[in-house]
């Protein structure tokens, strides 16, 4: 037997569940919202070129469009300033579409302060209790925000703006160049913190993690699905030439 046929028959024998981590991907879903200044990303909108009818008796089919990073969605190097020179979407290497994953909850506490902001500590702590983070995997921060499925919930403005839950700068900084993490994974719209204008740098984890090379997965569901270590991510953003990420399917592969 070989390490594939394995793998092969153990889904098919159902002894490895998949999980689909990935958004439902429409006109209704959640997109970040920026100060007015500022250029914006669009919903994802359809244009339907035919439908059964006169201009296509046959077939049904549409345009769409949508910003790079509407769903869930894949972060290349070059979405950031600080990687701007690591690289586009198309350039990701294939390999880094299947790694390992370790999960972070934080639900409870995100629940009690929908600012909570993982810092070293709460790492140190799971790396106590799990070992060591991933050299080359993903590390997936569980916050329970997926259950907020409109625009108003996930960006959750208050009177200091966009209020959920993301990563300190200093946290950012020690994943993104002291481990060997290849990328971070949120629930939220981005991968930083709603209030992460505001910090120093401003949305470190997208100014750290990008600009050491690495990437990011944002608005990822059913993380609760998923056990701290041991799953394996499939997440496969389209091959845009000069694209700065794209929306993706993201699945999971566990072994109960
Ligand atoms: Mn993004």
């Amino acid at each position: 037997m070989s390490v594939l046929s394995d793998l092969a028959r153990a889904l098919t024998d159902r002894k490895i569940r998949v999980v689909d981590l990935t958004a439902p991907l429409s006109h209704e879903t959640p997109i970040l919202e920026l100060p007015p200044e500022f250029g914006q990303t669009q919903r994802f909108t359809f244009e339907e070129i035919s439908r059964y009818d006169d201009r296509g008796p046959g077939w049904y089919w549409n345009n769409f469009r949508t910003g790079e990073h509407t769903g869930t969605h894949f972060d290349a190097p070059n979405h950031w300033v600080t990687g701007k020179d690591q690289g586009d979407i198309s350039g990701v290497p294939a390999e880094v579409f299947l790694r390992p994953a370790v999960v972070i909850d934080v639900t409870e506490q995100v629940a009690a302060d929908p600012n909570f902001v993982i810092e070293r500590e709460h790492l140190d702590q799971w790396q106590q209790e799990h070992g060591p983070l991933p050299d080359g995997g993903w590390l997936l921060c569980r916050t329970g925000w997926s259950a907020r499925t409109t625009q108003q919930e996930m960006i959750n403005n208050t009177d200091t703006g966009p209020t959920s839950p993301g990563m300190s700068a200093e946290c950012a900084q020690w994943v993104a160049e002291q481990t060997g993490v290849i990328g971070i994974g949120v629930e939220t719209v981005g991968t930083d913190a709603g209030a992460a204008h505001s910090f120093d740098p401003a949305f470190p984890c997208h100014a750290f993690f990008l600009g050491a090379g690495k990437y990011g997965l944002a608005q990822l569901q059913n993380l609760d699905q998923l056990p701290a270590t041991g799953a394996l991510i499939i997440a496969t953003p389209l091959k845009i030439v000069d694209g700065s990420g794209s929306p993706c399917r993201v699945l999971a592969l566990v072994e109960d």
